[in-house]
């Protein structure tokens, strides 16, 4: 337990003081900045007859930031320096707070450095020349990983096109400078974009859980681009023993033209995220006849643990009603199991998985179940080796890197 005390970290806003103080922590907006003013906008609740979206925005604040009085660091070498003008406003977009989209502006003055001439000063809360503040850059990047670049747009009250161009921002920055001599485990993935188009797939160093190379597309040719870069960058493709990605055919053949030392293997994310959407695909057919199952999409994605009392109770609830949704469940926190056995026991446990499952007679977890067939050695070593969610971390350092 900690008490609240003078020097536990923690910041204390009371309620008297101006919500400039708050945005000055949120935005991390640094010495030489403060808040000027916000303004709210509040949006209309839709008519009557006009469709409800899906997303609906409160409103919209807007936060004036200022620079403080004085001299400034330079941009470039940080000296402070004498003032000499500011540049006409600029907007950033930032996380949505509180469903009101957050907007920051600002000018931002030039200083005069006797070493640099006139520059800019530094804003500390967005890189240079990107429309988005890091907190949104950096959530954005990680949600890319999970939903398609339309949906992550949606999420942040953005146009696609200003996420994909900060997703090929990231890209082509990390592909300028990354040593890949000792690498030896290497992961590769796709980022989730709209479907057929604008993929970029990321290398990453599963030891150190570096991006080591980022390119558009996907597909094989991606894995071929990549060992061009590798020997470009000082690594040795002959070195590389293991390769973990999805079970596309595309990424194996790739490996198994440039990288011929290397074993495939299978993550568990991938995998157990296979396995999930089967789950969903059984409930989608079944909730037709079952009005019990509308809405509970959510609730089989997550193990029992995971959830609320009374989510767990409703989930206890449909698990004991003899459902398709409920056997395929069960399998699925199965095959999520098969994870922590003891090295020595995993492939007889997944033996095992195997025969339920496919004989299960549930179509799209019989699926699931030969495809793990068809890739046995890759499983098994994908759990052996315990690699895991390795590229959301990778997308993390992506962006550390970039900075
Ligand atoms: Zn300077």
């Amino acid at each position: 337990m900690v008490w609240a005390g003078e020097d536990d970290g923690m910041k204390r806003f009371d309620a008297n003081q101006p919500m400039g103080d708050l945005f000055q922590t949120i935005l991390h907006i640094g010495p030489n900045w403060r808040v000027d003013r916000i303004e709210e906008d509040e949006y209309p609740l839709p008519g009557p007859n006009e469709p409800d979206p899906l997303l609906r925005w409160e409103g919209r604040l807007d936060v004036y930031l200022k620079a403080v009085d004085g001299p400034l660091p330079c941009g470039k070498c940080g000296t402070p320096s004498p003032r000499r003008d500011r540049r006409p406003e600029r907007l950033w977009t930032d996380y949505p707070f509180g469903g009101y989209r957050l907007i920051v502006h600002a000018e931002v003055p030039r200083v005069d450095c006797d070493t640099h001439g006139v520059v800019s000063i530094e804003v500390p809360w967005a890189r240079e020349h990107s429309t988005f503040t890091w907190r949104l850059e950096f959530r954005a990047l990680a949600l890319c990983r999970l939903l398609s670049v339309t949906d992550v747009a949606e999420l942040m009250g953005v146009t696609d096109h200003r996420i994909h161009r900060m997703l090929g921002y990231h890209a082509s920055r990390v592909r300028q400078s990354v040593s890949m001599a000792g690498v030896t485990r290497v992961g590769v993935d796709e980022t989730a974009a709209k479907r057929g188009q604008n993929y970029i797939t990321l290398f990453i160093d599963l030891d150190s859980h570096r991006v080591l190379f980022a390119v558009p597309g996907r597909g094989h040719e991606t894995v071929l681009a990549f060992r061009e870069e590798m020997v470009r960058q000082g690594g040795d493709p002959l070195a590389v023993v293991e390769f973990s990605q999805d079970m596309s055919e595309a990424f194996r053949k790739g490996v198994e033209m440039a990288f011929p030392n290397a074993e495939i293997s299978f993550d568990k994310f991938h995998i157990v995220k296979a396995m999930n959407d089967a789950v969903d695909k059984v409930r989608r057919e079944e909730q037709r006849d079952c009005e019990d199952l509308k809405k509970t999409r959510w609730l089989w994605l997550h193990n029992l643990r995971a959830l609320a009392t009374t989510q767990q109770e409703r989930l206890g609830e449909l698990l004991h009603s003899h459902l398709k949704t409920g056997r395929a469940y069960e399998l699925r926190v199965q095959l999520q199991e098969f994870y922590d056995q003891p090295a020595d026991l995993q492939e007889p446990y997944l033996r095992r998985w195997f025969w339920r499952a496919s004989h299960s007679r549930l179509e799209a977890v019989a699926d699931v179940a030969w495809m793990i067939k068809n890739h046995w050695a890759g499983v098994l070593n994908g759990a052996l080796t315990g690699t895991t969610n390795a590229i959301l971390e990778g997308t993390n350092s992506l962006l550390q890197q970039a900075r």
